[in-house]
């Protein structure tokens, strides 16, 4: 029988487990938290694809090489084509065994979304459940297959290294457990899953220099298997395309890692009433610009990857909140978040935001003027719905932050794991979070390929993998 090691129990190791074990393989499945599911429980769960059950029933035509198309193009050909071929390939049938496997969708999906550069078809769903719904459909058919002697699985136990030898294939992996008791194992092909680095910003900045890092605290994204994988010589990159998601704000000034997605900055969802400035006090983008990528692509190029919100008392009172906290109302951020900002003038509101005061001044007189002309000269902003004159003054620091890890593992489109020098590790394989976002989605955020291509990638590895 075909012994499988996976690394990493998560949205990537699970389908891999289990459809090696359908396969007819025995898998170890190594898992360093004292649960398994990974990101799945937070996680939104929005997928990708093209020509699946769910779009052939409400009648949308699509095929994988118009996604494929599109993921090149809203990407601007930065994503990695050879790897965007392979999960788009095989994004429908993943969809179509969630489905079979009990995951329900909602009756509407699949749906156009705004949240990241539109899709010319309706090509993208979630779980009603979101990532939680993945996770209830999963857990019976593990355990199944641990009652059967098929998965062994081990909780609390941390893969440490990978051990290489002189073809360069993987001879075994060292596997430590919560007691600190080691063990060696050897198996015919090792898998990858063990996600991301977000919440060591050590290793973020090694492997995107000169980025600030910006993130949720998510402990299981510890980066520790990241680190043994390039300690073992693998080839780690694409830390280069990074590029902050917006909506982030830090709930803790001094801690990089206290980011909650908290705003509501969708043109689509909700037209902006506020003014976008960053640290030199001065606007620099079209907040309402109906791309994604450019705004974000603005947001990325401030110092600091910093901006603020800016508005007055009369947006307060009339627009739609920009927070998306349920049952929060702004003045209880104000009181216990600094990075909510009120002030009575707006020399004073630049004080708090750290900005020069003049510029300020200059950067609301002149939004003013634009409001009172209807047009946008600098930047061609259409929703202009009313100039920032009644104090109070608000600001929000929001920061552009990782939601998925950048860089990772590089992988051939068999998935194989390559070394610093480009070489095929013929035995070791890498999928989910590890092999880096930008991978597939290159300098951009495209929807439903990130959940997507990781249960893509760990399913058909399990499959593959477990036939031998
Ligand atoms: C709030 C949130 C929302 C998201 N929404 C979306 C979305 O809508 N669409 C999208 O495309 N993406 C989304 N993502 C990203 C997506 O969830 C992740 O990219 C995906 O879950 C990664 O799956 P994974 O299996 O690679 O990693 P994980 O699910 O994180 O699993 C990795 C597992 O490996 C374990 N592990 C780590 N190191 C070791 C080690 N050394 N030894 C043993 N085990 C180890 C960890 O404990 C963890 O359980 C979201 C992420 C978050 C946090």
């Amino acid at each position: 029988m075909r012994e499988i090691l996976i690394i990493g129990a998560g949205m990537a190791g699970l389908p891999c487990a289990i459809r090696a074990a359908d396969a007819g393989a025995h898998v170890t499945l190594i898992e360093a938290a004292g649960a398994v599911g990974g990101k799945l429980p937070r996680s939104s769960g929005q997928i990708s694809a093209a020509g699946t059950r769910l779009q052939a029933e409400k009648g949308i035509a699509d095929t994988p090489d118009e996604h494929f198309a599109e993921v090149m193009r809203i990407s601007h050909d930065t994503a990695d084509a050879a790897i965007v071929r392979v999960a788009v390939d095989h994004a429908a049938a993943t969809i179509d065994w969630l489905q079979d496997i009990g995951v329900p969708f909602a009756p509407e999906h699949p749906v156009i979304s705004y949240n990241h550069d539109v899709y010319r078809t309706r090509r993208y769903q979630w779980p009603v459940e979101k990532g939680k719904s993945i996770l209830a459909a999963l857990l019976p058919l593990l355990d199944a297959h641990i009652a059967a002697g098929r998965i062994d699985l081990r909780l609390n136990t941390e893969m440490t290294v990978i051990a290489r030898g002189d073809d360069g294939a993987v001879t075994a992996m060292t596997l430590r457990d919560d007691a600190g008791h080691e063990i060696t194992r050897t198996a015919d092909a090792y898998v990858l899953c063990a996600g991301g680095y977000t919440n060591d910003p050590d290793l973020f900045r090694a492997l995107t220099p000169n980025k600030p890092v910006y993130a949720a605290k998510i402990p299981i994204s510890s980066g520790k298997a990241l680190r043994v994988a390039r300690d073992a010589g693998l080839q780690i990159d694409g830390g280069n395309l990074y590029m902050g998601m917006l909506g982030g704000v830090l709930t803790d000034r001094d801690d990089p890692l206290s980011v909650t997605f908290a705003l509501n900055t969708v043109p689509q969802d909700r037209p902006p009433w506020e003014v976008w400035v960053n640290l030199s006090g001065e606007r620099f983008t079209r907040e309402d610009h109906p791309s994604a990528t450019h705004r974000e692509h603005a947001v990325n190029a401030q110092d600091a990857l910093t901006f603020f919100i800016v508005f007055d008392e009369g947006i307060r009172q009339n627009a739609p909140p920009i927070t998306m906290a349920k049952d929060t109302a702004l003045q209880q951020l104000i009181e216990s978040n600094p990075s909510y900002m009120q002030a009575d003038t707006i020399a004073a509101l630049a004080a708090q935001m750290g900005v020069p005061a003049d510029r300020l001044a200059n950067t609301i007189d002149h939004y003013n003027k634009v409001v009172a002309m209807g047009e946008d000269m600098a930047f061609g902003r259409e929703s202009l719905p009313r100039a920032l004159e009644s104090p109070p003054y608000y600001a929000i620091h929001s920061v552009a932050f990782a939601m998925p890890s950048p860089a990772g593992i590089a992988v051939d489109p068999e998935l194989h794991a390559r070394d610093s020098e480009g070489r095929v590790v013929p035995n070791l394989y890498a999928a989910g979070e590890i092999i880096g976002n930008t991978r597939l989605m290159g300098n951009a955020y495209i929807s439903g390929m990130g959940v997507g291509p990781t249960v893509t990638f760990g399913r058909i590895l399990g499959e593959r993998l477990g036939l031998g």
